[in-house]
């Protein structure tokens, strides 16, 4: 593991008298205050470098830094090391017994990851892990500040349906014109519902879907990590944590999956199906898996015309044919047992919704017929939409069946609704987000 010192963290009686020594008689610079109401903290960064001390003060008595220093007296208090990948750093210290007060990281300041391992492991100093929000693509001066991603949306969210469990996995954030994302739809409505940066543009999510029960499904595939970083920056791609620590929090390695379902070929969902190796070739990702595409979005990905060839990009799809992974489907039918596809053409000709169903139970995977919650009102269409009209016969077919069975809706594009019930009240429809399980199914 590669690590940079990243902060030291002193804890202070008095911020005010700290920096009556630290700024003024040292001279060093001061950043401004930060307050930590959820620990009760009031914290001030002096840069030093590349690294930096971080004054802490506690603003009440049951404050941590309160108490350390009532104990102990003012003086050093952590540690913090910057690490690239904190999930992986954290493995690493479980794998050889490490004591660790954070088993999973948890959000801190400023959008990073944090985790503390116990004094007691690091002989006598409390070492905090951070990893740095990543890599928010680059920016010229004077242009438009980026929305931060939702910490929400860069963990496993676990549901049941059935004898299933369905874990809501994450490959990091795109961030698209909201007028493109909303159609016809004028501005002053869609963005009072839904924060959008300066550039107009809104956060979207990448949600792929894993279905455990029999078999082990894989629903799309998120972005994927062949593109550029001139593609990142065209559709503002964040990928700090991505398919990879999702499906190491979810415990499955890319052997496990059986079957991966394409909703559609568009690169945001189909990305994650191929990757490219160290000597440059492009291959399945999941090299046990049967890949399944319905025969229509097949042709389409194959024969891309003007209008929708900038969304389909052949390493992403034409690799699974050649490894002979390919299933081509041609109607409505059931892959696995309690999986079934649903056409739900309109953003695509082919594009499909899965189906989950268990006992009495209910879930559908929704795909791009309605990425996000905001879709949920019939006319509320994305400009992206091939057949418009095709959408919205979609959709009101879909919401009925929903409505019908109280079936769990997937969001692919939330970026912070995984998956909710609907209802409908006073003639709209009413989103609940649904809780997501504290613990594994079958741990
Ligand atoms: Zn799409
Ligand atoms: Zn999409």
């Amino acid at each position: 593991m590669k690590a940079w010192l990243d902060h030291v963290g002193v804890a202070v009686r008095d911020i005010g008298e700290a920096l009556a020594f630290y700024r003024d008689a040292l001279g060093l610079e001061v950043e401004g205050t930060e307050d930590v109401a959820s620990q009760r903290i009031r914290a001030h960064f002096v840069r030093t470098g590349d690294s930096a001390l971080e004054l802490l003060e506690g603003t009440a008595a049951d404050s941590p830094i309160t108490k350390y220093v009532e104990k102990r007296g003012p003086g050093l208090h952590h540690v913090t090391l910057r690490v690239e990948d904190i999930s992986a750093a954290l493995t690493q210290l479980k794998s050889r017994a490490v004591r660790l007060i954070d088993e999973q990281p948890r959000p801190g300041a400023e959008g990073a990851l944090v985790a503390f391992i116990h004094p007691s492991a690091a002989h006598g100093v409390l070492v905090e892990l951070k990893q740095a929000p990543t890599a928010t693509p680059k920016r010229e001066p004077g242009a438009p500040t980026f929305m931060a991603p939702n910490v929400e949306a860069q963990r496993v969210q676990r549901f049941t349906c059935g004898d299933f469990e369905l874990v809501s996995l994450y490959d990091g954030f795109l961030r698209l014109d909201g007028g493109s994302m909303f159609g016809v739809v004028p501005r002053t409505r869609w963005s009072a519902r839904v924060p959008s940066d300066d550039g107009h543009r809104i956060l979207l999510a990448m949600r792929p879907l894993l279905v455990r029960g029999e078999k082990t499904v894989l629903i799309d595939g998120g972005l994927g990590d062949k593109e550029d970083e001139r593609f990142h920056d065209i559709y503002g791609v964040e990928r700090g944590r991505h398919l990879d620590h999702a499906l190491a929090e979810a415990d499955i390695a890319p052997e496990d999956v059986d079957i991966v379902i394409a909703t559609h070929l568009h690169f945001d969902h189909a990305g994650g199906f191929t990757r490219r190796n160290a000597s440059g070739a492009v291959t399945p990702r999941f090299p046990r898996a049967r890949y399944v595409v319905r025969r229509a979005e097949w042709d389409d990905a194959t024969h891309p015309h003007e209008w929708n060839k900038a969304s389909y990009l052949a390493d992403n799809f034409v690799p699974l044919a050649e490894a002979g992974l390919l299933d081509v489907v041609e109607d409505d039918q059931v892959i696995t047992r309690g999986v079934r596809v649903e056409r739900t053409a309109g953003h695509t000709a082919g594009h499909q919704s899965v189906w989950i169903e268990s006992g009495r139970q209910r879930a559908v995977f929704v795909g791009d017929l309605i990425p996000t919650v905001a879709h949920l009102p019939e006319p509320w269409i994305m400009s992206y939409d091939l057949y418009p009209v095709d959408t919205r016969a979609s959709k009101k077919r879909l919401l009925s069946a929903v409505e019908a069975t109280d079936a769990l809706v997937f969001f692919e594009h939330d970026p912070s609704i995984a998956a909710a019930r609907l209802r409908v009240h006073e003639g709209k429809r009413i989103a609940t987000p649904e809780p997501s399980n504290p613990e594994p199914l079958n741990p």
